[in-house]
């Protein structure tokens, strides 16, 4: 239904399917270009980042027009609709939401008006420091005003920079970004301007890329190929960007520490894509022949758990000599399951997903390599299939460490209680899904694969050892403000 903005609204709350594990970002400054369809390729490429909402914000010079959903990149946006967001330059986002509920009013790009124009922004990561922002945006407007309607650390971000007494969105920016804190790649547009920033930690992944008549910034490589445009560089941590017609202005409003998120490399980003000059399907591959060094097993057949642990099995198949095979026949419309929110529907969604391929699998010892294990409802399942479809032996082996700990940069896991693996060894979760041998990839030998140095990558929900501080109310998880009323504490 239209509501009275003129925007869609269908209404879909709680309708949380699909990969759900950071979120998309996209940005385009490209006069004479369709800048709402190079928006929409770009999104789509980047779907599986988040698939809970999709927003594009246009600007044509004078203002800004926007329109977001509920739903995929591509159940959100018609052609007529594309037709209508006209202009220069453009930002766009898809969501899964790690601060807030899954909620229309929480879609982004966010837009608010400041003194100097208009303010869209659009947002992947999550802060740590959300709380106290809250309480600043609520001083800067002062009591007689309500922050009641803000549920989101996008939002919170969008008032604070439009609040600023500055001359323009440039230095209201660069005013507020040190005061935020925790992991954020950030897109955002007033009415001629197209802006970028990343935290200081550089936790979430952003690109630079070129097209013949202007400019892209997204949250992976692999966008960049989509529409067109060629890799520039990576923003960097600490980086905040402007482009206009006078070109890109590189400007730096923290010292750059890298703390890059590990998990990218495992499971997130898109195997096409390159994050440290490093291809993530080579890398993933690397993995995988680690995983076999390290644990190695006496069987018939590789089999990946399609499509993430798909690389890492090549590479498995490859270092141990054992032949690779589909034996997981996967629907890929259905979500990568592990941080699905309610267990009866992550119970549905593994049935749903994954069909073993009997004609494959009967009477051999398998190797399933999958890239994580979150709950181990998943590989439990798995297990469970795999011997209907008539496997001798399972030896299930994953490309990362035990994740024992929760993130509170972006990744919605599970709470800690809900890990496996914190509170039981390897030889518990083999117990617990039924396999005849589990092994994991090493960190060190997890960490060596990337070939990045471990002291520039965030690899806390292995470790516990967390790189940007955690404030107690962090625990509360994403709907803590809505909770708390933000003004009330
Ligand atoms: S805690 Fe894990 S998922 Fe979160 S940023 Fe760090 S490595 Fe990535």
């Amino acid at each position: 239904m239209r509501r009275p903005d003129g925007l869609l609204n269908h209404n879909v709350l709680g309708e949380d399917k699909g990969p759900q594990d950071a979120c998309g970002v996209f940005g385009v400054w490209a006069p004479g270009e369709e800048v709402a369809k190079l928006s929409f390729y770009g999104l789509y490429a980047l779907q599986h980042r988040g698939t809970e909402s999709a927003g594009i914000a246009t600007s044509d010079g004078e203002r800004i027009l926007i329109f977001k959903d509920m739903g995929l990149v591509s159940q959100v946006f018609t052609e007529g609709d594309l037709a209508t967001l006209k202009g220069n330059l453009a930002i766009g986002h898809c969501r899964y939401s790690t601060t807030g509920s899954s909620t229309w009013v929480n879609a982004q790009p966010t837009l608010r008006p400041t003194k100097y124009g208009t303010l869209a922004l659009a947002h992947n990561g999550n802060l740590t420091n959300t709380g106290d922002l809250a309480e600043l945006v609520q001083k800067l407007e002062g009591s007689a005003t309500s922050m009641s309607g803000v549920t989101t650390d996008t939002e919170i971000m969008t008032a604070l920079i439009a609040l600023q007494d500055e001359k323009n969105v440039e230095a209201s920016a660069l005013a507020v970004l040190p005061q935020l804190e925790g992991a954020f790649s950030l897109v955002f547009m007033d009415e001629q301007t197209l802006y970028a920033a990343r935290d200081r930690h550089g936790v979430r992944p952003l690109v630079l890329g070129k097209l013949e008549t202007g400019w892209v910034v997204a949250s992976e490589s692999a966008a960049l190929d989509i529409v067109g445009a060629a890799f520039v560089r990576e923003i960097e941590p600490g980086e905040f960007i402007s482009i206009d017609s006078n070109g890109v202005r590189s400007q730096r409003w923290a010292e750059a520490q890298p703390k890059g998120c590990l998990f990218e490399y495992v499971y997130l980003a898109r195997p096409d894509t390159t994050i440290a000059g490093s291809g993530i399907h080579k890398t993933r591959v690397a993995i995988g022949a680690q995983l076999a060094k390290e644990a190695p097993a006496e069987a018939d057949l590789v089999i990946p758990v399609p499509e993430s642990g798909t690389p890492a099995a090549i590479g498995y198949a490859k270092e141990s000599g054992i032949p690779f095979g589909l034996g997981l026949v996967k629907n890929s419309y259905v979500g990568r399951t592990f941080i699905q929110p309610s267990q009866t529907i992550r119970q549905l969604g593994i049935r749903l997903k994954l069909n073993p391929l009997r004609e494959i699998i009967e009477g051999k010892r398998i190797v399933v390599v999958d890239d994580s294990i979150v709950r181990g409802n998943t590989q439990r399942a798995i297990v469970r299939m795999l011997r209907e479809a008539g496997a001798r032996e399972i030896h299930v082996r994953i490309s990362s460490p035990p994740v024992k700990w929760p993130c509170y940069y972006g990744i919605d896991f599970a709470t800690r209680a809900e890990l496996i693996a914190n509170g039981l060894e390897v030889e518990e979760i083999r117990r617990s899904i039924g396999a005849d041998s589990l092994g994991y990839v090493s960190l060190d030998g997890l960490i060596a694969a990337t070939q990045v140095p471990s002291e520039r990558l965030c690899s806390a929900c292995f470790t516990g050892e967390y790189p940007i501080r955690i404030p107690e109310d962090m625990t509360e998880g994403k709907l803590r403000l809505e909770i708390t009323e933000v003004h009330g504490h």
